[in-house]
């Protein structure tokens, strides 16, 4: 389906805001303003899914005060980017090239009071590969985690 990328998140993260104000997170949005409006070719279902994971991830994880996360939509040459960054813990450098595999949880997060099997970022992983995109992650202890991925930029051309 043709997905357009923008209204698309705006909806989720509306859908979740109930939950983000118990959390007591403030979303920021980064955007550019776009000549033409950005398409995916997606499965909503798919897609929403990888979105969920990550903001369930942030909202977990997050647990200082105040909680920040900015979502931002960039679009590169031929593709367009989805950049989720919270001021959370962050991750240890030693686990960071492995969060994205099954069942991966790091040390710190393994105590029973943050509950997770360790699926989550393989899950969102399989599915943007599946569509021909790209996920990583960068994270800083202390300062937060930024996870970005990439979708095809869908041009209509008929
Ligand atoms: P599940 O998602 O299955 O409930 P999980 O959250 O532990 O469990 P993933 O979502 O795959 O599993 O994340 C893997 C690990 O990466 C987490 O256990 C955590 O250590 C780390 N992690 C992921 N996202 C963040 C984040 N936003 N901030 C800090 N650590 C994170
Ligand atoms: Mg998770």
């Amino acid at each position: 389906e043709q997905v357009e990328l923008s209204p698309f998140l705006h909806r989720i993260v509306s859908e979740l805001s109930i939950e983000l104000d118990n959390h007591a997170v403030e979303v920021r949005w980064d955007e550019e303003k776009q000549p033409q409006p950005l398409f995916v070719l997606a499965d909503r279902e798919k897609l929403k899914r990888v979105l969920m994971n990550l903001l369930d991830n942030a909202l977990k994880y997050m647990n200082q005060q105040p909680k920040q996360l900015t979502i931002g939509i960039k679009r590169l040459e031929d593709q367009v980017m989805v950049v989720l960054k919270d001021n959370g813990p962050g991750i240890h450098p030693d686990s960071l090239p492995y969060i994205f595999e099954r069942f991966y949880r790091e040390e710190a997060s393994r105590s029973p009071s943050v509950r997770g099997s360790g699926l989550g970022l393989a899950i969102a992983r399989q599915i943007i590969e599946g569509h021909g995109g790209e996920i990583w992650a960068n994270s800083e202890p202390g300062k937060g985690t930024t996870i970005c991925f990439t979708l095809k930029n869908f041009v209509d051309r008929r």
